[in-house]
């Protein structure tokens, strides 16, 4: 399915909450998964339906912390599209929070992103199954379900329905973040009951340090499992400062 220009959509009237936007003003990268290490422009929209311990994007949800009149704002599809396309970087990527719980606003932002020679990846936790409009070529998901050890309870974040939805999709990447060998059993389990594939690894840590440290500890058994690695190429080169 190839996507075509929204038609009658006023796209100042459609709105999204918006964490941030970078990678127009200061360029950045794709920082993890299949297109890690290309040049990228970044929507982070606000809200979470989990609220995983691990979190590094708590002020894209957790009121209790932050102020949700600092840390989002309503934008319009308009802006967002003039924002991306006074850009000549081709790869958007919409992430949060979960952005799939704003799909309404989604499809003609995606829609118009698309017609403009965009490509856009979503990173999504996995658990909200995308709509068919979403399901066209040009658009990757990169999802990352939620094992226990990054602290949530997977009765919330394994989602059955969702992740065969991005099966079927076939335009699905499984990303999961891991520490120890124990999550790779897990993630193995969850591989093999849903049919996840290609399964990506990436080490958990927020500091060069700590994911050089967990690398170590998973390459090999990653590498015997016939995987993908990943590395936060933005955590080592930017030192995971915020909106880069
Ligand atoms: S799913 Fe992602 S954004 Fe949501 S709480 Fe968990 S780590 Fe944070």
């Amino acid at each position: 399915m190839t996507a075509s220009r929204p038609v009658g959509i006023d796209l100042t009237a459609v709105h999204l909450i918006v964490a941030e936007r970078f990678g127009v003003e200061v360029p950045t990268f794709q920082g993890e998964g299949p297109s890690g290490g290309h040049p990228a422009l970044f929507i982070r929209l606000s809200r979470c339906n989990l609220s995983c311990t691990k979190c590094d994007t708590k002020y894209t949800w957790d009121w209790s912390q932050f102020d949700p009149r600092k840390e989002a704002t309503k934008q319009t599809v308009a802006g967002l599209v003039t924002w991306a396309t006074s850009s000549p970087v081709e790869l958007v990527v919409i992430t949060g929070g979960e952005p799939l719980i704003q799909q309404a606003g989604l499809v003609p932002l995606v829609e118009t992103l698309l017609a403009a020679g965009k490509r856009v990846e979503f990173e999504t936790n996995g658990t909200i199954a995308p709509v068919r409009e979403l399901l066209v070529d040009g658009i990757r998901f990169n999802v990352s379900p939620k094992i226990a050890s990054f602290g949530m309870d997977e009765a919330k974040s394994v989602v059955p329905a969702a992740l065969e939805a991005f099966v079927a999709s076939g335009r699905a990447a499984f990303k999961f973040v891991a520490s120890s060998a124990g999550d790779l059993d897990r993630i193995a389990e969850l591989a093999d009951s849903y049919r996840l594939t290609p399964v990506w690894v990436m080490p958990e840590g927020t500091t060069a340090e700590a994911i050089t440290a967990t690398t170590r500890v998973l390459a090999d058994a990653v590498a015997a499992r016939h995987w993908h690695l990943t590395t936060r190429l933005h955590v080592l080169a930017f030192a995971d400062a915020r909106g880069r």
